[in-house]
């Protein structure tokens, strides 16, 4: 399979987070009971008219801008015709050859095969278009349910040029994508609801070749991580079928999750297929150049500007920096908490460590976050100026997620406050080590490892009377005696 060269351009959809839908007045929030949000123009009712949502169009703007492209002023709707049944009226809004936004650019940096890379992805195109229904199948009794309150909620289009190389990159490029969508405040990009799904299409080529090759395409992949498997997959796939002498077909082909295999869904159609033409019932889109810097000018801070920000103003490592900026609600969640305590080191240390932690191990849900940023931050704070002991502020922490209120509350009620009572402090190091007379000896024979058995032991029996600090001198001290 050695000698052939992955071909990959990706599509990618984007729901926008409009209120309503890109051509009628019905709410465009995720779920709801089955065509519950449903009027005569969504679902094609024949003599109603579409009405563009301008919030849609300038967010498809914003996308461009994220995506460093150019923003074609005059733009065209199209009608997309095709039959199917998540699509009432048989056609779909769409936009053929003036889409939005062209030619635009997307750096992605990724890790492959333990080497750092980097890479300028093109991005050919980005069109505004409506959402079709969703269908759900039941292969028991035989039947399908379609569900329109998805049919007209708008969608951008992403569409690159066949610049990614290889699985790793692809992913690398979809995490990159919707990382900007968030920063530009158009999309959630919540891949396990549908906001954002991507189609790839991939051919492979011999080093010599001057042409690329034939490309399958495999539709509608819901997660990153699908998006790699399958096509580390269809690599494999089209390499064994070159090496064996056969050839790969034009096809459109869908991913087995569980099998972690694509399968062949039809023949592919071309652009002549769905007989596209002008939208007669939609004006062309003028975007006058005022309305293109006033578009510019609401642009949210993007990533690369707010890493410039934390370098610069936060002095946390550039490392750190990323893993906070990396995940858009993580980053406003820290520059929350650093406006409550302004201590931007440690808050980053508690973020990436204690809190990032127990969001990996699923004890905190990251879309549903119960605590404030002012709570955590004020954690950090009694931990940096000593109210409470650093390796007690996890167990204030694990109590503010369990059951949010004021965290100095928690830690009184857990008596983690220290008190700085030095006469007790003294009481019972002496305590401690009159219980452990073979650990002093040891330490006094140089055996200095068993300082931290002694120091724990302390620290458990003073955890509200003294700072870890003071317990630290005061116990070395004594054993130095
Ligand atoms: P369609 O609309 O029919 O899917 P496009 O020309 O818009 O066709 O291309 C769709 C995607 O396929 C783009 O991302 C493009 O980069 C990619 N692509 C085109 N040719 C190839 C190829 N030979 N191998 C891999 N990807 C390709
Ligand atoms: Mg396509
Ligand atoms: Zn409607």
């Amino acid at each position: 399979m050695a000698g052939y060269i992955p071909v990959i351009g990706l599509e990618i959809h984007a729901e926008l987070l409009t209120q309503s839908k890109v051509f009628c007045t019905c709410s465009a929030s995720f779920g709801g009971t089955p065509n519950s949000r449903c009027c005569p123009v969504c679902s094609g009712f024949p003599g109603t008219l579409p009405v563009i949502n301008q919030t849609a169009v300038e967010y498809a703007i914003k996308a461009g801008f994220a995506l460093n492209c150019g923003i074609n002023q005059f733009s065209v709707f199209d009608r997309k015709n095709y039959f199917y049944p998540d699509l009432p009226k048989a056609y779909q809004i769409s936009q053929l050859n003036l889409p939005l936004c062209i030619n635009g650019l997307v750096p992605v940096e990724y890790t492959e095969n333990g080497e750092k890379k980097t890479h300028d992805i093109r991005i050919n195109r980005i069109h505004l278009e409506e959402d079709a229904g969703k269908l759900t199948h039941n292969d028991l009794d035989g039947v399908s349910f379609a569900d329109y309150n998805r049919c007209g909620i708008p969608l951008i289009e992403i569409v690159t040029e066949p610049d990614i190389g290889s699985a790793e990159e692809a992913k690398a490029f979809v995490e990159k994508v919707s990382l900007l969508l968030q920063y530009a405040g158009v999309c959630d990009c919540k891949m396990e609801q549908g906001s954002l799904r991507c189609d790839v299409n991939i051919s492979i080529m011999k080093p010599t070749d001057t042409e690329l090759g034939t490309r399958a395409e495999i539709k509608n992949l819901n997660s990153v991580k699908a998006i790699g498997r399958a096509i580390e997959f269809e690599i494999y796939r089209q390499s064994k079928l070159l090496d064996m002498g056969g050839r790969v077909v034009q096809e459109t082909r869908r991913f087995d999750d569980n099998k972690g295999e694509t399968k062949s869904m039809r023949s592919k159609e071309n652009a002549n297929d769905y007989r596209y033409f002008p939208e007669p019932d939609i004006l062309q889109v003028n975007i006058s150049d005022e309305q293109l810097s006033e578009i510019k000018a609401k642009m949210p801070e993007m990533p690369d500007k707010r890493l410039e920000r934390y370098l610069a103003d936060y002095a946390i490592s550039e490392t750190d920096a990323l893993i906070i900026i990396n995940n858009k609600i993580i980053a406003d969640f820290y520059d929350e908490a650093v406006r409550t305590y302004n201590n931007p080191k440690a808050v980053c240390n508690f973020i990436t460590g204690e809190m990032m932690r127990r969001i990996n191990i699923g004890e905190i849900d990251i879309n549903e976050i119960t605590f404030t940023p002012e709570q955590l931050a004020k954690i950090v704070m009694m931990a940096e100026t000593d109210v409470i002991n650093k390796s007690n502020a996890k167990d204030v922490f694990r109590a503010l997620v369990e059951n949010p209120c004021d965290p100095e509350k928690i830690a009184a009620d857990m008596g983690f406050v220290i008190s700085n009572d030095s006469g007790k402090m003294i009481e019972v190091i002496e305590q401690v080590m009159s219980d452990n007379p073979k650990a002093v000896e040891q330490y006094k024979n140089g055996e200095t490892k068993v300082f931290g058995f002694l120091m724990g032991q302390c620290s458990k029996a003073l955890k509200g009377i003294a700072t870890s600090k003071a317990i630290k001198d005061e116990l070395e001290k004594r054993l130095s005696r």
